[in-house]
């Protein structure tokens, strides 16, 4: 039976006033009246954060490299107050479609990378996607992500009538693409066709660094040029990156914070680099957790209306992984729509959670899990509030 959107979001606000197993911290004001004179002074400079909307490279350091005390819970604190003053208690929905597993490209982290041969590849119909579309605005969402691999198949034609169809079905829906890099001219199209906004993680902003996570065929000023060109067209624009991605230091992480300070993204994600069998990274550790979790807060703190998801993969690493990212200042959960036999081969990387699960299941998984954090899932677009 579909459930209906209204019903959905009146369990949501009863459950946020009913926490069941609440996860909730002390607040930030709590934090500070109690501190002790080793903390008190890194509050005192998290502070100056969120005032000037900045960090020092040294600073972030000693962030990242603290250990788990009373000045981590601020920092956290600090940024789920901040994401309460732009955007109130509301998480949005974002249902993911992953159209195809087929990619151009060689990433050196990625799965679904062309050199993988072990992987069977997937392309989804229009059919099935827009299948995809009205089961996820059944259960309340009202934003549809179309992200895969740099597919050929899904020419400026194609992809645009996807687009068309999309937007006419549901024109009280936002579409987002993640689609990877196109010339501007197909970005334009895109977007007069109707879609609205577009995810393209920087991935990092050293161009050292990027030629390392990519085969020396991709480039950095490409990457850069797409984004510039995404933000001039309209879209509302997502960068992102990975956290712990092999070669990063807090030097290029520090790059990052500076390029979203200056960019300016209505989006950013970042999840921890899940190392994946079958590329060159397989053997490099996993990201962090816990920086992921501190550079949510930093980002919230340096660009307080940003829309900021609490990733798949930061729930593939921990068990609670997206209720602390929602904890840590992220406002956005990224259910997945795609049909369950395609989810396993869309193996971007490894050991990725929810493959068997329908929405029926996620959904509802993540009503309880969100109860925890006080916060309420809502039936809404959720556009960047500039
Ligand atoms: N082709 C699109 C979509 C890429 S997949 C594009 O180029 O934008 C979306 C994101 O998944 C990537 O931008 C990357 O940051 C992330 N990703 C890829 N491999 C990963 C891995 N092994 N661990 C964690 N995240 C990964």
């Amino acid at each position: 039976m579909e459930k209906s959107a209204n019903n959905l979001s009146e369990q949501g606000k009863q459950s946020a006033t009913q926490p069941e197993s609440s996860l909730l911290a002390p607040t930030a004001e709590q934090l500070k009246a109690e501190a002790t004179a080793d903390v008190l002074p890194i509050m005192q400079q998290i502070d100056v954060l969120a005032t000037e909307q900045d960090i020092s490279l040294s600073f972030l350091e000693h962030l990242l490299s603290m250990p788990k005390n009373n000045a981590v819970k601020y920092l956290h604190a600090k940024a789920r107050k901040a994401v309460e003053t732009v955007y109130g208690d509301k998480i949005f929905l974002r249902g993911l479609i992953e159209i195809t597993s087929y990619c151009r490209n060689n990433c050196n982290y990625c799965g679904i990378r062309r050199s993988n041969k072990t992987l069977e590849r997937y392309r989804m119909t229009p059919e099935t996607i827009m299948t995809c579309c009205k089961e996820g605005y059944s259960y309340g969402m009202r934003t549809f992500v179309i992200q895969g691999g740099e597919d050929m198949w899904w020419n400026d034609e194609r992809l645009g009538a996807l687009v068309s169809d999309i937007r006419s079905q549901y024109p009280d829906c936002a579409i987002t693409l993640s689609m990877g890099e196109h010339s501007r001219e197909s970005y334009q199209r895109l977007f007069d066709l109707g879609a609205n906004r577009y995810l393209l993680r920087h991935e990092t902003a050293d161009e050292n660094h990027y030629s390392y996570l990519h085969p020396s065929e991709m480039s950095f000023q490409n990457r850069m040029q797409c984004l510039q060109w995404l933000k001039e067209i309209g879209f509302q624009v997502g960068c992102g990156f990975m956290v712990g991605s092999p070669g990063q230091t807090p030097q290029t992480i520090h790059k990052d914070l500076q390029f979203i300070r200056t960019f300016r993204p209505q989006m950013v994600g970042i999840g921890p680099f899940v190392a994946t069998q079958h590329t060159p990274f397989a053997e490099e550790p996993n990201g962090s957790v816990e920086t992921t979790l501190r550079l949510l807060s930093i980002i919230r703190l340096l660009h307080p209306h940003v829309l900021l998801p609490s990733t798949t993969a930061l729930g593939s690493l921990h068990p609670l992984g997206r209720e602390l990212g929602i904890l840590a200042g992220a406002n956005v959960l990224m259910p997945n729509l795609s049909p369950v036999e395609n989810r396993e081969l869309y193996n971007i990387y490894d050991n990725k959670i929810c493959l068997g699960d329908g929405i029926d299941h996620c959904y509802d998984c993540l009503q309880t899990r969100m109860e925890s954090t006080g916060r309420r899932i809502v039936v809404e677009r959720g556009d960047f509030v500039g």
